[in-house]
């Protein structure tokens, strides 16, 4: 089979301000852009943007990999990249897949806004509620419980009714906790609580599951898909939260997904508009039969202009290796 020849560059993105979750402090995206050009002389785009905390490879790890890859790659080549490099399954396949230009943008309502932890979520959903979002994000479990609660219901008076609330905890709640959030937003019309314990407490959350009628979500428990798969065999049928830039080969997570009919959302993991225009196309085909917002509406945390540029001005933008 004919091979590509492959470049790839590193990019640094600062946030606009400091993301706080319950894995701590973050305050810039470094990833990777990979470029194929095909025997035809057709140019295509991958984006390898890894996520650690999220059980993902390191950018190191990332980097490494691709300095030992030959100067022209096959199908082949990508095929056996191993598992313990999910990043790059995806940067690789979907670059090979091949998107060479931006496609148009979805509109925000398509889209879930993620708003800042804390009460400043209750400055910030407004001017995204003007862009058009009508899904939003919240993350908790990283202040006092009591203050997060009274902010929740103060954010839930605020938002107007055709308003939907999702909360983030990251896994970041005691069982204890959990329970008193599911308490608490049990008569409100949360869309989901998203990853309320620790990936190692799954028969508590399963349990949580049917206990309130707010629904669960897993996230970081289904970060890559042997995990999305072990948790469904055990019997999840909540929502699913997928995060393609770090789930594997796209083609594997797009099988499994569909001969199991699972309700879930794509999700971001911060990456350029080359990382995201992949996931959102896949969202595109997993997502049907649901109004789900896809977990994209974060272009508001950068403060640079590489989403407005064509990948090939992305590209340019970054220094060669
Ligand atoms: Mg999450």
């Amino acid at each position: 089979m004919a091979g590509s020849r492959f470049a790839y560059r590193l990019y640094h993105r600062p946030f606009r301000r400091s993301l706080q979750t319950s894995h701590g402090t973050w305050d810039r995206r470094d990833g990777m852009i990979l470029r194929l050009v095909d025997a035809a002389g057709q140019i295509t785009f991958g984006e390898i943007a890894p996520l650690p905390w999220f059980g993902s490879e390191t950018i190191a790890q990332a980097w490494d990999f691709c300095q030992h890859l030959p100067p022209e790659i096959t199908a082949e080549t990508i095929a056996m990249i191993p598992a313990h490099l999910p990043a790059c399954q995806f940067g690789f396949e979907s670059a090979w897949m091949g998107h060479s230009q931006r496609a148009e943008s979805i509109a925000p309502h398509h889209l879930s806004g993620l708003l800042p932890a804390g009460k400043s979520a209750l400055e910030t959903w407004q001017p995204l509620w003007d862009q058009g979002y009508r899904t939003f994000k919240w993350k908790i479990g990283i202040g006092d419980l009591l203050t997060e609660i009274q902010i929740f219901h103060s954010l839930t008076a605020a938002l107007p009714q055709s308003a939907r609330l999702r909360l983030d905890a990251n896994g970041g709640l005691t069982w204890q906790e959990a329970i008193v959030w599911l308490e608490s937003i049990a008569a409100t019309q949360v869309e989901f609580l998203e990853q309320p314990l620790s990936v190692d407490q799954f028969d508590a959350m399963l349990d949580l599951s049917q206990r309130y009628p707010t629904p669960l979500a897993l996230d970081e428990s289904v970060a890559t898909l042997a995990q999305l798969q072990t948790c469904y065999q055990r019997g999840w049928r909540g929502v699913f939260v997928v995060k393609p830039s770090i789930a594997g080969f796209p083609s594997h997570l797009r099988q499994f997904w569909q001969q199991q009919h699972l309700d879930g959302v794509v999700s971001s993991v911060f990456e350029t508009a080359i990382g995201r225009q992949a996931s959102l196309a896949l969202g595109a085909e997993l997502q049907t039969g649901t109004d789900r917002a896809a977990g994209f509406g974060v272009t508001h945390w950068f403060n640079d202009d590489l989403d407005t540029l064509e990948f090939e001005q992305l590209w340019q933008r970054l220094s060669p290796v």
